[in-house]
């Protein structure tokens, strides 16, 4: 895979200054992770309580490099520095590529992609950190789609080498090559994936949650279910994995993939996350999905 994204990365012109929209769980992480290998980023979100989460997320990293005497006050100060937190579209006229990370609506993204689009350079890339809308269907909502491609982040952005550069139907090489420059920059491993929904990763994960569901309907523990995966020897059980998710975003993406493969991703019982999402259980992000965090 790096062979495959150094080809892609002696074409691009450098990204200087990048911008993520979005600050949640992904948007704090990829705002950490661009500052922290250098690239300085505005992160823009719409709420302040947001932005303030999101400073906090790249804070708590930092003072763990601190604590393993990875990393001085100064390096974690110079880092802190480059993460511009706004609420406006100010200083969007200087950077080079946008990551677009609001909530898995594809109104919602359309929207602001739109907004962004005005407020950057005519030679910058817009991207979407989506998980499942396909890069073709958000495109319709820019007026440059040859410099619009998706940059698929995994969670936690900082510990997730993978990141799916997905080419819509009408992206240029530039814009791929760009994309996956920056990926590389951030020390990431970028792959080029076609356009559909979910792409490639989430076209395996989903029927993966889609049997948990069955199970869980079944009347299975999910308790049980994760010992069960640990101990098959994945990192975490899907219950955990969805609420690290956010339930919320699972949920959407659940219903994107549905639509996209209605034969292969459909559901032929009860969805239990959309029980939770009713009762306002949205994971790690409020302190209670399937599990409760203190
Ligand atoms: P999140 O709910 O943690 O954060 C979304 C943020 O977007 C919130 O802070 C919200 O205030 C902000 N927002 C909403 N509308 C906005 C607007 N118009 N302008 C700017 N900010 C706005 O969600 P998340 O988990 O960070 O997911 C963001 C995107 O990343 C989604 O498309 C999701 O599918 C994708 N993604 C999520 C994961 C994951 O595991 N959570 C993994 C990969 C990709």
């Amino acid at each position: 895979l790096k062979k495959k994204a150094r080809g892609w990365t002696k074409q691009a012109a450098p990204v200087k200054k990048s911008a993520v929209l979005g600050a949640g769980i992904m948007g704090g992480g990829v705002a950490y992770q661009s500052a922290s290998t250098g690239t300085p980023i505005l992160m823009k979100d719409i709420r302040d309580e947001a932005l303030g989460l999101g400073i906090n997320t790249a804070t708590g990293l930092l003072n763990k490099q601190i604590e393993k005497g990875r990393l001085d006050e100064a390096g974690k100060e110079k880092v802190l520095s480059a993460i511009e937190p706004t609420l406006e579209y100010t200083g969007f006229d200087t950077v080079d590529i946008v990551v677009e990370a609001v909530v898995e609506n594809p109104n919602v993204k359309a929207a602001v992609l739109a907004d962004v689009e005005k407020a950057v350079p005519a030679n910058a890339v817009l991207t979407s950190n989506t998980s499942t809308i396909s890069i073709d269907q958000l495109a319709k909502s820019v007026s440059r789609p040859d410099q619009f491609c998706g940059m698929h982040f995994f969670n936690p952005v900082h510990l997730m080498p993978l990141v799916e550069v997905i080419r819509g139907s009408q992206t240029s090489d530039e814009t791929i090559a760009r994309t996956v420059a920056y990926a590389a920059a951030m020390g990431k491993t970028p792959i080029v994936v076609n356009d559909c929904p979910g792409f490639l990763v989430n076209r395996i994960l989903f029927p993966y949650f889609n049997a948990f569901n069955r199970l869980l309907v079944d009347g299975v523990d999910f308790e049980r279910i994760d010992r069960v995966m640990e101990g098959f020897g994945w990192p975490m059980g899907p219950a955990y994995l969805a609420d690290v998710v956010g339930i919320d975003t699972l949920v959407h993406a659940d219903h994107v993939m549905q639509e996209g493969f209605p034969g292969r991703m459909g559901h032929d019982a009860d969805v239990v996350a959309e029980a939770l999402l009713d009762a306002q259980h949205l994971g790690q992000k409020n302190g209670k999905g399937f599990y409760e965090y203190g």
